[in-house]
């Protein structure tokens, strides 16, 4: 591969060390290759007007224009060529080698990579660029041409100034007065005038001023070269005001207008490049502003998502409360009306028992004498079966009692209550749901405790029913434990149930969370819970016991006073 690589390759080293110049320009000569230095860009620029190297290498931190500046001006400006350009940086950082790159670099190298590597680079490049040269074909040069105007009223002189600048490489279009100059001027663009100061009609110097005037509207902002017969101090004041950019005497050699137009030329390349630095920052400094207020509008974006989050989850509490409310008073309603429509009867079924007992019992005594054995068996009989009937009764009492503790729901009141009678009354209107499932009661604490009674048994409500749900048609077993720990009353129901996978138990106690298919399961039981317990300056957590299923924890302040319950819903 290596020997396919012509020896008579040129490389431009812009560099401003001394030393490292030098020894990069060795390393050059060994392998066959010609390097021009130059130490700045400036000095670069004047080198490619006149040779057309095959590989450019650019120090990145050069003085003056940087290595990345002047590596965008040569990408701009080449004619019609397409230089290898090898930017050497002092540091690897990305920024630096990724800006590198942007500004139209073919590679990068840090400055103490191996002479090796640097080769190998070197190499690849100059191959790059000699593959170029043979697509782009001959007669591409250095920088692309220049566009000039050459304006003066003397035909004689206008041919011959066209003449000399077009054999300088630029490519010169002639004009012969001030307005066929500025019609030439706005329709295309050129990058430099050459102004006779002197014209009939209108002269160089209104020329130059409406040109100064168009400005950005013109397709290129050309330099002004004012040319003058007379070389008096007056007349390069006017034309200076007038917006001109530099004089030159018409009797002067052809070479210094020549000279003067190339310093324009390089100049006007210098100023679009730290026009373009200008913008960069300029762009950059927007970027920042534009970031900036993004910033300040996602925070006011956030805080106004806050808001509604906020809104939000008062809503949600208060559809709760609603929803509990009506729970609560419905339930507790129809309990209480039902144990009332049954207790009246019952009363007076039971009162009735005790009378025909005792008017039995008087009965069997007053006759006694007249009575047959066989009849006295049958008020006996008699007297059993009432006695019967009236444990029966009892039973139903026993019941109505607890649908009355139950019916206390909508209670707000705070006192001290049997918890144990109050875990009974639950059960006991849950009970009809699964028959198979045994109950456990281990019931080691005292059952008072000061609580909101109706509030306690919705929570029990909601448990003890969740884990009758947890295990089904199936049979099953429910554990209630009651206990007193350092302070707390705690109340544990475990159920052999499929358990509380894990990945859904930090949604449990949020609102509207349910797992259960849509028209059985609110999802706000557990939410409820959760509400009525931490009112209750307590604690509901949930556990997987050892042997599967869950387990719901509550503990509650023993000694709690009403003052200590806060409100459950905030306003
Ligand atoms: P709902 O019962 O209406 O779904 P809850 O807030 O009472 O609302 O319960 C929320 C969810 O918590 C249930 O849908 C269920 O997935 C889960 N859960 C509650 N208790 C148990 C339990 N004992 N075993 C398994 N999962 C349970």
């Amino acid at each position: 591969m290596e020997s396919s690589l012509s020896s008579d390759h040129r490389i431009l080293l812009v560099e401003d060390s001394e030393t490292q110049a030098l020894r990069l320009e060795f390393l050059f000569a060994e392998q066959g290759w010609q390097t021009e230095r130059a130490s700045t860009a400036e000095e670069a620029v004047d080198k490619l007007e006149r040779i057309v190297p095959d590989l450019i290498i650019l120090d990145h931190y050069l003085p003056g224009l940087k290595g990345v500046e002047l590596c965008k001006l040569i990408r701009r400006n080449a004619n019609g060529w397409n230089p290898s350009i090898l930017m050497f940086t002092a540091e690897d950082a990305s920024a630096v080698q990724s800006e590198s790159l942007e500004s139209g670099a073919d590679d990068y190298l840090s400055k103490s990579a191996d002479d090796s590597i640097l080769l190998l680079r070197v190499r690849t490049l100059l191959r790059k660029s000699e593959n170029n040269r043979r697509t782009a074909g001959k007669g591409n040069t250095g920088f692309r041409q220049a566009r000039l105007l050459a304006v003066d009223d003397s035909p004689s002189y206008l041919q011959y100034l066209v003449h000399e600048l077009s054999s300088d490489g630029h490519t010169v279009e002639a004009a012969n007065n001030g307005p066929d100059a500025l019609e030439k001027i706005t329709l295309r663009g050129y990058d430099c005038v050459l102004l006779d100061i002197v014209m009939p009609g209108m002269d160089g110097i209104e020329v130059c001023q409406t040109i100064s005037q168009m400005g950005a509207n013109l397709p290129r902002h050309p330099l002004v070269l004012m040319l003058t017969a007379h070389e008096n101090p007056s007349e390069m004041a006017r034309g200076l005001e007038s917006g001109a950019d530099d004089f030159v005497g018409k009797s002067s050699d052809v070479t210094v207008v020549k000279s003067r137009v190339r310093a324009l030329l390089r100049r006007k390349l210098f100023q679009d490049a730290l026009k373009d630095k200008e913008i960069e920052i300029l762009r950059v400094q927007a970027a920042r502003e534009a970031a900036e207020l993004k910033a300040d509008l996602v925070g006011q974006i956030t805080e106004k998502n806050r808001d509604l989050e906020e809104t939000n989850r008062r809503l949600k509490e208060t559809q709760m409360h609603l929803v509990h409310t009506a729970n609560m008073a419905s339930l507790g309603q129809l309990v209480a009306g039902i144990a009332h429509e049954i207790n009246n009867p019952i009363s007076f079924i039971d009162n009735n028992c005790y009378l025909i007992t005792e008017k039995l019992e008087a009965l069997a005594e007053g006759c006694d004498a007249f009575l047959s054995p066989a009849h006295k068996k049958l008020i006996q009989s008699g007297r059993e079966r009432l006695s019967e009937a009236r444990m029966g009764l009892e039973r139903v009492k026993e019941l109505i009692g607890k649908l009355r503790t139950f019916s206390r729901l909508d209670e707000g009141e705070f006192k001290k209550i049997n918890v144990h009678e109050s875990i009974d009354s639950v059960l006991l209107l849950l009970q009809h749901r699964n028959r198979r499932i045994t109950v456990d009661k281990q019931f080691t604490s005292d059952p008072m405790l000061n609580c909101a009674p109706g509030q306690l048994n919705q929570v029990l409500m909601n448990i003890l029913a969740n884990a009758m749900d947890a295990i089904g048609d199936q049979p099953g077993k429910i554990t209630i434990c009651t206990s007193v720990q350092e302070g707390w009353y705690c109340i544990a129901v475990r159920d052999s149930g499929a358990g509380v996978p894990v990945a859904i138990r930090p949604r449990l106690f949020q609102p509207f969370f349910t797992t259960k298919p849509v028209g059985s399961g609110t999802g706000l039981g557990l939410a409820i819970s959760h509400s009525i317990i931490r009112a209750h300056r307590g604690q509901i957590d949930v556990l997987s016991p050892d042997g599967g299923g869950a387990e719901f924890r509550i503990r509650i302040p023993l000694n709690l006073s009403q003052e200590m319950v806060h409100a459950i819903y905030p306003n």
